[in-house]
């Protein structure tokens, strides 16, 4: 018998509360929400991640923006009034604050900066490729950081501790009759393939069927898309065509695969290198002149090989030194992973995110939920509720928040002051329950209530095109 609790106990120090959207604390004080991660883990925890964005609009005004406020970006509880006194009343516990941002912006309206899959259909989130998407976020991220930086003065310095980017869905997956649909091609993106693509791996591959994506991708009966995650930067033609036989979707090609393994791993290893740039440049220009303040650089991402969602490979992550520090969940399992993990994290520490596949499902209950909280959505409450119901089920069932998967965990490698150069430094916790949920649910219906009905004719028409789109992607 394993004794659990010791090492529960001793791995359970270090830990973040996660707040992925402000509609928490439209039900729950700063304090209580501390309180409940005391009693989950029996530790206080030492930070707070807090969303700077949500998917349904500002949480802050920003210059040169005509983009809305979030209905929540008004807390509502323990007379917080805005997001820079949420800020202030975790500082004021002596919390750690990380900044998170989720770079889709799916509220703002800037057509040319939306993404567009192979086909060149657009979907309502910005490509983070775009040069004008990159601004919009530098202004997002530079008027928090500045702002959180004069809150914080008053209370202590340095608590501003990390700026996070959440790129668990960035490259949304969808097909129709197993050909793929993946993102992101619009012009921005086109120009950067035609200057970095391999010549043996021309753009033109991909709108073919079969495609080389065919080989790690399947269309499922509900529409989704199953995939092969277990790709590392060296994996070989030869392993991917083994992979794709052992899933049986060697079919697809009758059994000759020519070159399109090797084309497939050529646009792999191109993706990550474009999105290791974009995140390259946004930390450099949103942290340019404040070294002082020793903010770190953080991704979350899924804890797998390679993540189609967004185009990178955990493995090359630990070289990059355009990153601290990374988030992710150990989806693979303890066993799987503990080897990889102590491969992985030599030169880079990290914190494991309690949530299956990380930020995607959560992402995905609140982008829905955004849908029907500003009025974008249109359908029936009952029809409305079942989809939010749905995603919250979904949500929930992919928790592994608990002292149990915590002591499945590596040890810890922190110093006395709770800082560490590699190895494993911490968890990050959401802290969502069914309670949670169901308020949520029952607030977003009565949001929707109080819209005047030209409101919601006018958002309706607007947006239902592209909603029900990007609905539809990555599930
Ligand atoms: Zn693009």
């Amino acid at each position: 018998m394993i004794p659990l609790a010791p090492k529960a106990a001793e791995n359970a120090k270090n830990g973040i509360i996660d707040i992925p959207h402000l509609s928490l604390l439209r039900f729950i004080q700063p304090e209580d929400l501390v309180k409940s991660f005391r009693e989950k883990f029996d530790h206080d925890p030492v930070g707070v991640s807090l969303p700077i964005v949500s998917p349904d609009g500002l949480l802050f005004p920003v210059e040169g923006t005509g983009d809305p406020l979030s209905p929540f970006a008004q807390p509502r509880v323990s007379g917080l009034t805005d997001f820079f006194d949420v800020v202030r009343a975790f500082a004021a516990m002596g919390l750690e604050i990380y900044l998170i941002l989720e770079p889709s912006l799916k509220f703002t309206n800037a057509f040319p900066l939306y993404i567009r899959d192979v086909f060149g259909d657009h979907q309502s989130q910005l490509c983070i490729y775009n040069p004008g998407s990159r601004d919009l976020l530098k202004s997002i991220i530079i008027t928090v950081i500045y702002k959180c930086l004069e809150v914080c003065a008053e209370i202590r310095r340095g608590c501003i501790k990390g700026v996070v980017l959440d790129l668990s869905d960035i490259l949304p997956l969808s097909a129709e009759n197993d050909r793929m649909a993946l993102n992101c091609f619009c012009p921005a993106c086109e120009s950067w393939w035609a200057e970095n693509a391999a010549p043996s791996a021309p753009l033109q591959r991909f709108r073919d069927f079969p495609s080389p994506w065919n080989l790690v991708l399947k269309q499922t009966r509900t529409g989704g898309i199953a995939y092969i995650e277990n790709i590392q930067w060296d994996t070989t033609p030869h392993e991917i065509e083994g992979l794709t036989r052992q899933r049986g979707w060697d079919q697809t090609f009758n059994g000759i695969f020519g070159d399109n393994a090797t084309v497939l791993l050529s646009y792999m290893r191109r993706r990550h290198e474009q999105i290791i740039s974009v995140v390259q440049d946004l930390f450099d220009s949103v942290l340019c002149g404040l070294d002082d303040f020793k903010i770190r650089r953080i991704l979350l991402i899924e804890g797998v090989d390679y993540c189609w969602t967004s185009g990178l490979f955990l493995g090359r992550l630990h070289e990059e030194k355009s990153i601290d520090e990374l988030w992710y969940d150990p989806w693979l399992g303890p066993g799987a992973r503990i080897e990889r993990d102590q491969q992985l994290t030599r030169l880079k520490p990290y914190r494991t995110y309690l949530w299956r596949r990380a930020r995607y499902f959560i992402d995905s209950f609140f982008e829905g939920y955004a849908g029907v909280v500003t009025g974008y959505r249109s359908s029936t409450d009952a029809v409305l509720t079942n989809m939010l119901v749905s995603r919250a089920r979904q949500t929930i069932i992919s928790s592994i928040a608990s002292k149990t998967t915590l002591s499945t965990l590596l040890p810890l490698m922190i110093s006395k002051d709770g800082t560490g150069k590699a190895g494993r430094i911490g968890y990050v916790s959401p802290i969502l329950d069914n309670n949670f949920f169901f308020k949520a649910i029952q607030e977003a219906i009565r949001l929707r209530a109080g819209l005047s009905g030209d409101e919601l004719i006018a958002k309706q028409m607007k947006n239902e095109s592209d909603i029900s789109k990007s609905g539809a992607n990555g599930e």
